[in-house]
């Protein structure tokens, strides 16, 4: 079977569904979606991970169609359906307006710690808590039902071929998809990228990511709790009803000796860790353990293709901004390819707005989320520390840093 549309998504993560969704109802566009895992089946994902989420990513989300608790979303900017002001949410999603990011020896106080409060803000919430199959699951089902979506699932693209007129997808199963526009969302092993010969400057931070459910004694829960510790961060992202998403960063031998310790081991562990700022907490699920680390691809977009997520860029989870990009990097390209039209689809220089867009504000938050990881886990985590509770004493400084994180 050969298709020819418009454009076509490679790899159907959040970030490659929402494209697909986006480009659909920004451009009017037929958009195919290759995707090489069938949703539903564990075959091939990683395992569950909850994700912090920005209010603006919410949105962006919800004008994709994403509905919460029956509340559909009627057009970007329009608050309406969720209530004045409230920020979308996205299925399962549990939102917070207090976070908490700490270094020092016991519970948060002035002089170590910084605090961003909603209210403060001016805002309803900081972002939400969601784990990521739920909502990847909703927007697959978004694009089953979207007419202009063409679903190819179960078959992984084999090779890629770039002419002046189009890009060429051939898939595993013999099929082959030309599109205008070619968009690689097939995550931070992209073969998408490696295909076209694009460099990916990439460093292992030689931490894990260990990441795992806890309960509380404590019921309470609309405050994100971060604390930098030695050699890495620790985050409890509250899911509602006493239950926390943990997502500890730590140097590979630590993360490997506190994934042989039982229950009773890994509690006692994360209460010492966690100064028991969320009460006492006893682990309710298997660790999940994720390698560290970073990369930039070297160019992210020419003529006929753009890359877009992890396959453009990996960061460290510890400012929990790498879906965050993605979905910027989404929103960017369907704003560009809307505004320029059918006419230019596909067109390098249309494309290089979206690459210097994102390269000024991407760059920037891929750097910054380094060197905060830098800065804390070394030798001037103290001086480091000292800083960020300076900034929590000047108030436009700390908005100014809470607006670029809630975009
Ligand atoms: C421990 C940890 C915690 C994190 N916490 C946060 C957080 O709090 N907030 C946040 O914003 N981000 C967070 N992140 C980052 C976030 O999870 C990723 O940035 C995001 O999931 C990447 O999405 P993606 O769609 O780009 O890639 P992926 O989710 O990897 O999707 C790529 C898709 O492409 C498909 N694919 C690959 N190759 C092919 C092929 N050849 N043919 C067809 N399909 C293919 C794959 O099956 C997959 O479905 C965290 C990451 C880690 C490791």
């Amino acid at each position: 079977m050969s298709e020819r549309l418009p454009a076509a998504v490679a790899g159907g993560g959040i970030v490659g569904l929402a494209c697909a969704l986006l480009l659909n109802r920004r451009c009017g566009w037929e958009v195919a979606l290759v995707e090489r895992s069938v949703p539903g089946r564990s075959g091939g994902r990683a395992p569950q991970r909850a994700l912090t989420l920005s209010p603006g990513v919410a949105e962006v989300l919800a004008e994709c169609g994403l509905r919460h608790n029956g509340s559909a979303y009627s057009g970007r900017g329009d608050a309406g359906a969720f209530g004045e002001g409230a920020m979308p949410l996205v299925p399962g999603g549990h939102a917070f307006s207090r976070m908490v990011v700490w270094r020092g020896d016991g519970p948060p106080a002035p002089g170590n710690s910084i605090t961003f409060d909603a209210a403060e803000l001016g805002v309803s919430a900081l972002g939400c808590v969601a784990y990521e199959e739920p909502v990847r699951r909703a927007l697959w089902e978004l694009a089953e039902q979207c007419p202009g979506v063409h679903l190819h699932s179960g078959a992984a693209f084999e090779s890629l071929e770039i002419t002046a007129e189009h890009g060429l997808l051939k898939l595993q199963d013999g099929s082959e998809i030309a599109a205008e526009l070619v968009v690689g969302a097939d995550g931070g092993d992209s073969s998408f990228r490696q295909l076209l010969g694009i460099g990916f400057d990439s460093r292992g931070y030689g931490q894990r990511g260990l990441v795992f459910e806890a309960e509380s004694d404590q019921s309470g829960g609309d405050t994100a709790w971060q604390r930098f510790v030695e050699g890495g961060t620790l985050a409890l992202l509250p899911l509602g009803a006493g239950r926390w998403s943990i997502v500890w960063s730590l140097p590979n031998a630590r993360a490997e000796s506190l994934r042989s310790l039982d229950g009773k081991g890994l509690g006692k562990a994360l209460n010492k860790a966690s100064a028991s700022v969320a009460g006492k907490l006893v682990a309710a699920t298997p660790i999940a353990s994720f390698p560290l680390r970073r990369g930039l691809a070297a160019r992210i977009c020419g003529e006929r293709y753009a890359l877009v997520g992890e396959a453009a860029r990996v960061v460290h989870p510890l400012a929990g901004q790498g879906l965050n990009l993605g979905i910027g990097d989404v929103d960017a390209l369907a704003r560009v390819c809307a505004q320029r039209g059918s006419a230019m689809v596909g067109d390098a220089r249309a494309l290089a707005r979206f690459a210097r867009e994102r390269a000024r504000y991407g760059h920037e938050m891929s750097f910054g989320i380094h060197a905060i990881n830098a800065a804390f886990s070394g030798p001037a985590a103290p001086l480091a520390a000292r800083g960020m509770a300076a900034v929590d004493r000047l108030p436009p400084l700390k908005r100014q840093l809470a607006a670029r994180a809630m975009r």
